[in-house]
């Protein structure tokens, strides 16, 4: 049943018979543009369109729909709330012109709300100035990195190189490097925090920046970041954190108390707005008073006889990274979440997300190998290497089979520096017989590996392919339909 529409398409069938228009045609298109043989469209019935699509959406997997802990994402529940108020008419047929040419009266709501945004990402971050405009995190990377490069032209130093430990994530070092630094990587210490003797020996006056992801990707908070930032700024190195993970430390700590000058955030996984897929993101970056004349163009200004207003650019402003304000209705939607918890919810998010991992990880320990045995944070690192050594049944394995019980596959080979990782972030929104369910497959899984461990080949059994090429369907992935 899982032809496509093309195959399921029959000689004069048809949903709707247009009739025949009765005026003239506008235009004579030329000869040469106009198609030889008929469009090959597919011929179905309205009916059998409307099934073949829906039964499509059922393939889809989506966190509406089932588990989906997949670790450093933060997969969890968008409330419905928040489409409200994104469709609301007001804000979805605003034209991103209309929001940048402000002269006139009627989008002050649409200003206000962004304001009110950045009020709430500077107290929740203790930063004195956020740019809402970059569109993922990664994007906010780049615009914190170039800030920090304008910084340090603007002062004369002379800087090349960024320090990024090898626990940070991916994007860490990728960001640093298309500023044009260069990298040196600082290596973790037995407990998987970078190490502050191999730092002390990696700094010198040429280091622009720190980048730490927070907590780092091996689900951890490293105890001697105070330490860190000190030293770092007796060199005026600046310190970034990535805090695309927030949901650690939401309402608890502020990396602009720690010593941070520069953070972004995901408001696509922390602040609950759909992601994945590729989809609309926000990489909100909030920055010390020292940076605030490196932001990019776009901000919103308030006083009392002009309401609100788009700023000025400053001079040493790094430009402009987005179009118009970004993605706004993800600024939108994180705004409505964070308003409907106030900061009680807030707080109680980062409590509840660090219990959740937990939890799986004090169920998991014993059936799988733990790389650093200590609290997480919001998501925990396991590893299936002494699975591996003995059984040959690896984390892509049990990954496979957990898609047969309706589970989204956790976080695999990542991070680079545990062999054999399955990271896994529940986020605060999952319930506890959720997390039961998916411990109780991922420890059937394990007995499995030890009883049968041919029987891994097979998995999944269920969907509509099971073991793909995967260095194939990474390099040279065809999906397209071709008549025969
Ligand atoms: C997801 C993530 C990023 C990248 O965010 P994108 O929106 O995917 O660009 C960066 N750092 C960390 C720690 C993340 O988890």
């Amino acid at each position: 049943m899982s032809a496509t529409i093309f195959e399921k398409s029959h000689i004069g069938r048809g949903g709707i018979r247009l009739p025949k228009h009765q005026v003239q045609d506008a235009i004579n298109l030329p000869k040469s543009l106009l198609r030889e043989e008929k469009a090959k469209l597919p011929e179905l019935s309205e009916f059998d369109v409307v099934r073949h699509f829906t039964n499509l959406s059922k393939k889809n997997y989506s966190i509406d729909s089932n588990f989906y802990p997949l670790g450093s994402c933060t997969m969890k529940y968008n409330p419905k709330v928040e489409e409200r108020v994104a469709n609301l008419d007001g804000f979805a047929n605003l034209h991103p012109h209309h929001i940048t040419n402000a002269k006139s009266n009627f989008i002050q709501g649409s200003l206000e709300s962004l304001k009110i945004l950045e009020d709430d990402l500077k107290e929740i971050t203790g930063m004195d100035a956020f740019t809402l405009t970059p569109e993922a995190g990664a994007h906010g990377e780049m615009t914190g990195i170039m800030m920090i490069g304008a910084y340090h032209k603007k002062r004369g130093n002379k800087k090349r190189f960024v320090i990024v430990p090898d626990s940070s994530h991916g994007t860490n070092p990728a960001s640093a490097a298309m500023v044009d630094f260069e990298v040196i990587t600082v290596k973790s210490d037995k407990n998987g925090a970078m190490d502050v003797e191999a730092f002390k020996e990696a700094i010198n006056d040429e280091v622009a920046a720190v980048m730490m992801t927070v907590p780092n990707t091996v689900g951890l908070f490293n105890p001697g970041i105070k330490e860190i930032c000190d030293i770092a700024h007796s060199y005026d190195a600046l310190m970034y954190y990535d805090g695309a993970n927030l949901n650690a430390i939401l309402g608890l700590i502020r990396p602009g108390d720690i010593g941070f000058d520069v953070v972004h955030l995901n408001l696509h996984k922390t602040f609950a707005t759909p992601h994945g897929g590729g989809g609309p993101g926000s990489g909100p970056v909030g920055v010390k008073d020292k940076l605030i004349e490196f932001l990019p163009d776009l901000r919103v200004g308030y006083e009392k006889q002009k309401g609100y207003f788009i700023k000025e650019p400053s001079p040493y402003s790094i430009g402009k990274v987005s179009p118009f304000f970004g993605n706004y209705m993800i600024s939108l939607r994180a705004l409505v979440y964070m308003q409907t918890l106030g900061k009680e919810g807030m707080i109680n998010v980062s409590r509840k997300a660090v219990l959740n991992a937990n939890y799986i990880l004090s169920k998991l320990k014993n059936y799988l190998d733990v790389p650093y045995d200590t609290f997480c944070m919001h998501e925990c690192v396991l590893s299936a290497q002494s699975l591996y050594k003995q059984y040959h049944v690896s984390t892509l394995d049990i990954a496979k089979y957990l898609l047969d019980f309706g589970i989204h596959a956790p976080t695999i080979y990542f991070p680079l520096i545990v062999h054999e990782a399955i990271m896994i972030e529940p986020t605060e929104t999952e319930n506890i017989d959720t997390m039961d369910y998916f411990c109780q497959k991922v420890i059937d899984a394990v007995e499995l590996a030890k009883n049968d461990p041919e029987a891994f080949k097979e998995f999944p059994k269920t969907l509509p392919i099971s073991r793909a090429d995967e260095t194939k369907a990474a390099r040279s992935l065809n999906i397209r339909w071709q008549e025969d």
